[in-house]
């Protein structure tokens, strides 16, 4: 079975270029940062602060995560709701960053990403999938682009679908989650001392996936 770790900052396109591999080379794509926006989605439903731990871990109990692909695509069900679209805000991406701090909320979803590794070839995203989840991950990659370049793409998306972030706005959320991601105790974010380093800022989508295919079938072509 192969298993692919993507890694890297927020906005790195990581969950573009996983999900386009995944598809064309018929692995599972198993988004992980959806795992910790759900849990601070349901901490922010309960009236709870995200990074206060006693009160997120309470909640643990009755939170139920599943993935499942629809027509190609992954979504993620929160107790059997479909929250996929309700997921991708900066305030729900800022809880879920306070959340992922939480060591008993990587403990909660730490067995869940290992038994989706066993159910086939998988590529999976994430900060410490190469580092943590997947040590002996078959092809670990280590994803990055400058904060400017990372904000850039995420404001295009948000313009995309009408929304009214500035550019400034989303540069510094990007700015404050990488201290966030990079600062914190619990699996902080660095790349795996066997991951391969790529750096997106000057490329496109179409390079970045070509770049990313071949450091695969590089690795794999070694197996
Ligand atoms: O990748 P995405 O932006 O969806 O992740 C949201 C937040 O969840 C990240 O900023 C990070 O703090 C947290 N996260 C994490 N570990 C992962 C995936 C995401 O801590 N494996």
């Amino acid at each position: 079975m192969i298993s692919v770790a993507i890694d890297g900052p927020a906005g790195a396109g990581k969950s573009t270029l996983a999900r386009q591999l995944a598809r064309d080379l018929g692995y599972i794509y198993v988004d992980t940062g959806a795992m910790y926006r759900s849990v601070g989605l349901y901490a922010l439903r309960a009236g709870k602060d995200p990074a206060d731990q006693a009160a997120v871990n309470q909640l643990l109990p009755q939170i139920r995560l599943r993935l499942a692909v629809l027509d190609g695509e992954q979504h993620i069900y929160l107790n059997d709701e479909d929250v996929s679209g309700l997921i991708r805000t900066e305030q729900v991406g800022m809880a879920a960053s306070a959340v992922g701090a939480n060591p008993t909320v990587r403990a909660f979803l730490l067995d869940l990403q290992r038994n989706m590794a066993k159910t086939g070839n998988i590529l999976m995203d994430g900060r410490d999938i190469g580092t943590v989840i997947l040590p002996n991950a078959t092809v670990k990659i280590f994803l990055t682009a400058s904060p400017e370049a990372r904000a850039r793409r995420r404001w295009l998306e948000y313009q995309q679908a009408g929304r009214s972030e500035s550019y400034e706005e989303v540069l510094a959320d990007v700015k404050q989650r990488d201290e966030q991601d990079a600062g914190r105790a619990a699996a902080p974010l660095r790349q795996a001392e066997d991951a391969v380093l790529l750096d997106t800022s000057d490329l496109d989508l179409a390079q970045s996936l070509a770049a990313m295919k071949q450091i695969i079938q590089e690795r794999v072509g070694e197996m």
